[in-house]
């Protein structure tokens, strides 16, 4: 168990770095930040920032020598960057975790591999394979950049064998994966958090709405039936065991119109569709997961309110803000971002209703007041 003062090393200086460095705080962590930029959402409220590129060895080992523990909130860092911090410090999740997320074909093999239910798929290497998977997965069907996609960048719909050429030559760098098109009747996501002791547990299954390809609105807890629930939950769980995950990881699912389950996708960090936790819970996402990290006992992850969160993007939801503060009952989060850009995640706003008393759709609407669609 980490003892109170240890220093935190957290990779990537974003919102969820933020968000974990005040739940680090509570704990009487101090974090230290690995970023690209200096004053980023992270570094704001953190004890020191390692600025510099997140390949560079001697950024790297310059911030490892200064932490006693490293996590993320940020994948995209090469093999050789995750190789080299791990020979310094404890990296958890491990370093096998993130490449196995960083990569769509990997991240789909290991479902395979371990029985765990996704949608069919092909990995495209040439423009022939792309043509077969046509064939083989039907119009319309999905392709994916295999690396760096988020928020719905980096992929393609193929509505018709037209698209084939053009998509594959835009979608850039090769391989790609081809994805059949699942027709969805909601998206849900489990966050799921295991202990150095191998304590192992589930915040309530979140159900997900999207906007132009970004989160727009969480419900917690999802609106589907307790089985389907259950059969989420325990995916998330057998994902997490199979991966010997140390943190925790958001698992984005599908339910498709049979009530069947589909993993979408893993991140191993604290995840957008997690915020309601932060005041739904007792235990926030972000201090399950610093609690993992450090070593700590993790206590039930247990919701005392029903959560409806709204994220903030672009300089629509910033405008919202002076309102947001002026009613109550709207529990607003900003991440300091000095621009508004346009699709940007400015911040989130979460609201309660007492322990399984979730209004309808109309009812959340007007709850949600100026934020409503
Ligand atoms: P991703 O970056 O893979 O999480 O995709 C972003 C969003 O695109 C998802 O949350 C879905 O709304 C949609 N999407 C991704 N893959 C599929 C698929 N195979 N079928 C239907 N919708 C998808």
């Amino acid at each position: 168990m980490l003892p109170p003062n240890s220093i935190i090393g957290i990779v990537g200086g974003g919102q969820l770095g933020r968000m974990s460095s005040l739940a680090a705080a509570q704990l009487g962590f101090r974090v230290h930040i690995l970023s690209d930029s200096a004053d980023g959402p992270a570094s704001q409220v953190s004890m020191a920032t390692t600025i510099g590129p997140y390949d560079d060895p001697d950024t790297l080992e310059r911030f490892a020598k200064q932490v006693d523990v490293i996590t993320f909130e940020f994948e995209n860092i090469s093999a050789k960057g995750i190789d080299l911090l791990s020979q310094l410090k404890p990296v958890y999740p491990s370093g096998n975790i993130l490449r196995i997320s960083q990569d769509r074909l990997k991240e789909k093999q290991f479902m395979i591999d371990h029985h765990i239910p996704v949608a069919p798929w092909v990995a495209i290497h040439k423009m022939e394979d792309l043509k077969q998977a046509a064939e083989l997965l039907n119009f319309p069907f999905i392709l994916k950049t295999t690396r760096l996609g988020y928020d719905g960048k980096g992929q393609a719909i193929i509505r018709s064998a037209e698209d084939l050429q053009l998509a594959f030559d835009a979608l850039k760098p090769h391989p790609l994966i081809a994805e059949k098109y699942v027709d969805f009747s909601c998206e849900i996501s489990v966050m799921v958090v295991r202990g150095q002791d191998k304590t192992i547990c589930t915040f309530d299954v979140t159900e997900n709405q999207h906007k132009n390809g970004i989160l727009n609105l969480s419900f917690a807890p999802a609106r589907i039936p307790p089985d389907l629930q259950e059969k989420a939950r325990s995916c998330a769980i057998q994902i997490a065991e199979s991966l010997e995950l140390i943190g925790i990881l958001g698992v984005e699912m599908f339910v498709d119109k049979q009530d069947n389950i589909l993993i979408n996708e893993i991140a191993p960090r604290p995840h957008n569709s997690g915020h309601w936790t932060m005041n739904a819970c007792s235990v926030s996402q972000f201090e399950m997961h610093i609690r993992a990290v450090a070593g700590l006992p993790l206590p039930p992850a247990k919701r005392h309110s029903d959560a409806v969160m709204k994220n903030l993007i672009g300089p629509e939801g910033m405008a919202k803000w002076k309102d947001i503060v002026a009613i109550p009952g709207l529990i607003g989060h900003l991440y300091g971002k000095d621009q508004a850009k346009p699709g940007r995640k400015m911040g989130h706003v979460n609201i309660l209703f007492p322990f399984n008393t979730m209004p309808g759709d109309f009812g959340i609407q007007a709850a949600l007041g100026p934020l409503k669609d």
